[in-house]
């Protein structure tokens, strides 16, 4: 077959390579082993550009890895709970196991035709009991080491749905799915003790040297550590109020003297109180508790203040009363539930302050600002970085300069001498609230016995299988509405008793997926032998929008396995390095309908600027990210069917660094057809064709060929794919333009099939095979690049004749001037100007270029 056909070639190589077992994990105690995971997929039923790419740089690695000597794990799984499954029975009946299990054979389906190396024996779904029984064994385990407790908490309550909804389901105060107006509501929940390790989790981000800075800055604002006092404001009513004090904690004590009310959560104790015996007070914090516990939509909302007429006295001027305002932007969960307002340091203290009419009273001035407008006469509230150096009015020590931070430590210090609180760190960082209460996750494996309380289910009684008779017919949970499923026997005292059900969020399932991989269906969630000789995961890959939860919940899970025995202290930070992939982007196509509204096209509808079927001239808006909705996508199905996977994966890789977005064009699909095309054919010809070379020009190629073998391992080595891409073009062109021997050709044909194998692994190996390669080119071993070829020798100088380059003569590095010029007249150009005279001038700049004067 003189012709590239990607549909013969890629079938008959992965039937190949699964028959050699090319991609199987083994454990080998003399090989070092490497360990690369792409974060695994929603199995939403089809893959996307976007995984094609992700998938394809995990694959150049695991490949280059195996070539270079390594033992290679590069496994794949789904994330296979949660709500689409959920909705889409909903919608449309049936059941969220089989539309679940329909998409993962889908998926698997449509993946598999690109070549990824890898170990399909490991596959599993976290929806699998063999993976979720396991998963609760860690889940008691971590109840028994005290990492896992219930509470009370507020939660966001879909009232229609009839379930809690996570923060980033809650879409302008409303439901996501339901639409429907949020309530706060206090429910008992299952909580992860995540914040016992917030030190920890914050500290450990300064030994992750692999990982982008953007992504631990992230981390570490998420975590959130911050300094301030604790301390209490006295009640000047006890009776009233139920209590003789407020709590208060605030990161900025310096701007105690700038007080002008405190206010309180709507589910403060004392907003509780007068609650019950006030109707108006009800209805106000009836209507506040509406409306998500986002930061974001507390943020959004419109701030609302209640004067309960209780009053508390400033603690350094006994006779300086402040009023207390139930607010509606004010967390029960957050800090104390309290907090007091300072209108000129604070805006939303000073929107507060000029709508209930509360003084203004600035301690904080800017240092040479002429120009500057203090909030009591208009201006907005002034709130400089803590690191700014300010002008102090009416401190605690007088008028002085100095950082923010430096008067927070001041004001500390001054408090904690006078018996007004005590310092104290504390993070932002919350418990992991994992209760969900829905079908499609994995059951809390506890039960609720009517003598012996909340207590564990025994392990050997493990997984706590989900039923599958259920209906989604009605809102809520169908856990809940089960005849049978709930009635369980007490795993203490075998009296009758009731499951919990609650299941987990699906952050739970992905939190341990990657321990689990090196030893995908053992009877424990981890072996001991397997996790310490494939963790860490040496270099983990996936998608920005995961940077704090996912890899957060991950931190927490490893060392809450430590604690329990199932992962070895060195695995405690499980990802050594990570890597955070761009996007696959492609143009907008856009017209509008009679209405004004934007109609949009699939490529594939659009030629030149219009519509295919109607001439219709489509606005082209610049490419952005694939989305089904603009349809600006592409379908790798179609590309596979019409280029095959090698095109794929070869263009995902090219034009673009990988952290970057590469913009997917159907005429660099096209071109990066040709050129395989084009190394194809040129195989061909060297498999086929005569020897017509010259050897005195193999030197040239081989050296050629050692640079590229260099360049090349350097790139994929290093993430620069797209660098290797490059160098690959010039290493082709290089050597189709070669006059070098058979021989010679054939060597370096073997060499850029060697490289471009991660790439582009189904060309490669058959190229490899048609020009007699030994065995499986992706089982042969990465070439090396002989030092010697590397140093350039000789060097090439253009010959400049009265100003205009008409000859170039090669020249050892070290040749002397005078040995130059020699060869330089006897060049027929230089010749045939000067026609038989002396030069008038010549002069040989060493290393660059020779210029001759006729
Ligand atoms: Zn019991």
């Amino acid at each position: 077959m003189s012709r590239y056909s990607a549909a013969e070639i890629e079938a008959k190589w992965q039937t190949a390579w699964d028959e050699a077992e090319a991609a199987k994990a083994v454990r080998s105690d003399d090989k070092p082993k490497y360990y690369v995971l792409e974060m695994f997929p929603y199995p939403s039923g089809r893959i996307h550009m976007g995984h094609v790419r992700n998938y394809t740089m995990g694959d150049v690695i695991a490949r280059y890895k195996r070539a270079t000597g390594h033992a290679v794990l590069h496994p794949m799984g789904w994330d296979a709970f949660g709500m689409p499954a959920e909705n889409a029975a909903m919608a449309s009946g049936g059941h969220p196991k089989d539309w679940t299990y329909q998409n993962i054979a889908d998926m698997r389906d449509q993946m598999k035709p690109l070549g990824f190396s890898i170990d399909w024996s490991r596959e599993f779904a976290t929806c699998d009991p063999e993976y979720y029984g396991q998963q609760q064994a860690l889940f008691i385990d971590m109840l028994a080491k005290d990492l896992v407790y219930r509470k009370n908490a507020v939660v966001n309550w879909d009232p229609v749905d009839m379930t809690v909804l996570a923060n980033e389901q809650v879409i302008d105060g409303k439901g996501w799915r339901s639409g429907a107006d949020v309530e706060r509501r206090e429910l008992t929940q299952w909580f992860f003790k995540i914040s016992h390790y917030s030190d920890e989790l914050l500290s450990a981000l300064d030994g992750l040297d692999d990982w982008p800075a953007k992504v631990k800055l992230m981390q570490a604002n998420w975590i959130g550590r911050s300094r301030g006092l604790q301390f209490a404001f006295s009640v000047t009513d006890e009776a009233a109020a139920g209590t003789d004090r407020i709590e208060v904690y605030t990161t900025r004590p310096d701007t105690l003297m700038g007080a002008s009310f405190v206010g309180i959560s709507p589910d403060h104790p004392i907003a509780k109180k007068l609650e019950a015996e006030n109707a108006e007070i009800a209805a106000f914090c009836a209507d506040a508790r509406k409306g998500g516990t986002t930061e974001e939509a507390i943020e959004k909302a419109d701030k609302k203040g209640f004067d309960t007429g209780l009053r508390v006295r400033h603690p350094f001027d006994t006779a300086w009363e402040l009023p207390v305002y139930i607010a509606n932007f004010i967390l029960m969960d957050y800090g104390t539930g309290a907090i007091f307002g300072c209108p000129a340091h604070d805006q939303r203290d000073l929107d507060f302050a000029r709508k209930y009419d509360l003084p203004v009273v600035s301690v904080l001035r800017p240092l040479g600002d002429q120009d500057y407008v203090a909030p009591e006469d208009g201006g907005a509230a002034y709130a400089p970085p803590k690191g700014e150096k300010i002008a102090y009015v009416g401190g605690f020590a007088g008028d002085e300069q100095q950082t923010g931070n430096e008067g927070i430590e001041s004001a500390i210090a001054f408090c904690e001498s006078n018996g007004v609180g005590h310092g104290v760190t504390k993070f932002r960082l919350r418990d992991w609230g994992l209760s969900r209460q829905r079908y499609w996750g994995c059951p809390i494996p506890v039960v609720h016995c009517y003598s012996c309380g909340t207590v564990p289910e025994k392990k050997e009684n493990l997984p706590v299988r989900l039923p599958d008779d259920v209906t989604f017919d009605v809102p809520g949970n169908p856990l809940d509405r089960h005849p049978t499923w709930r009635n369980t026997a007490c795993p203490v005292c075998g009296g009758a008793a009731l499951r919990e059900t609650d299941t987990m969020d699906t952050f739970v399932d992905s939190s341990w997926y990657f321990t689990r991989f090196t030893n995908s269906h053992a009877a424990t969630p981890t072996v001991q032998a397997d996790v310490d000789y494939w963790m860490n995961v040496d270099q983990y890959i996936g998608g920005i929008e995961h940077a704090i939860l996912h890899l957060l919940y991950s931190r927490f899970f490893a060392r809450a396995m430590h604690a329990t025995g199932h992962l070895p202290s060195t695995a405690t930070e499980p990802f050594d390095a990570l890597f955070t992939q761009g996007m696959v982007t492609h143009e907008i196509y856009k017209t509008t309908d009679a209405n004004g509204r934007p109609v949009y096209h699939f490529p594939e509808e659009v030629e030149g600027g219009v519509l295919k079927a109607t001439g219709e001239t489509v606005e082209i808006i610049p490419s952005a990210k694939m989305s089904k909705s603009k349809k600006n996508v592409v379908d790798p199905m179609s590309i596979i069917s019409s280029y095959g996977a090698d095109t794929a994966r070869w263009f995902v890789l090219s034009d673009s660094p990988p952290e970057r977005d590469v913009e997917w064009t159907a005429s660099g699909a096209e071109a990066a057809h040709r050129h395989l095309s084009r190394v194809y054919r040129m195989a061909w010809d060297i498999a086929h064709g005569e020897d017509a070379g010259d050897a005195s020009a193999d030197q040239d190629l081989l050296r050629q060929m050692h640079r590229a073998i260099a360049d090349v391992t350097g790139g994929v080595s290093s993430f620069g794919f797209n660098a290797a891409i490059a160098k690959l073009y010039g290493f082709t062109s290089a050597l189709s333009k070669s006059n070098a021997s058979a021989a010679a050709k054939r060597t370096a044909m073997l060499a850029l099939a060697q490289l471009m194998a991660p790439m582009t692994p189904h060309l490669s190996e058959e190229i490899w095979t048609m020009l007699g390669g030994t065995g499986l080119c992706v089982l042969s071993d990465w070439p090396k690049a002989d030092e010697a070829m590397l140093v350039e020798d000789s060097v090439t100088l253009p010959i400049q004749i009265n100003g205009k380059r008409r000859s170039e003569v090669t020249v050892p590095k070290d040749m002397p001037a005078a040995e130059i010029e020699k060869l330089v007249l006897a060049d027929p150009a230089v010749q045939k100007a000067l026609d038989g005279n002396a030069p008038k001038k010549l002069i040989v700049v060493p290393g660059r270029i020779v210029n001759v004067v006729a």
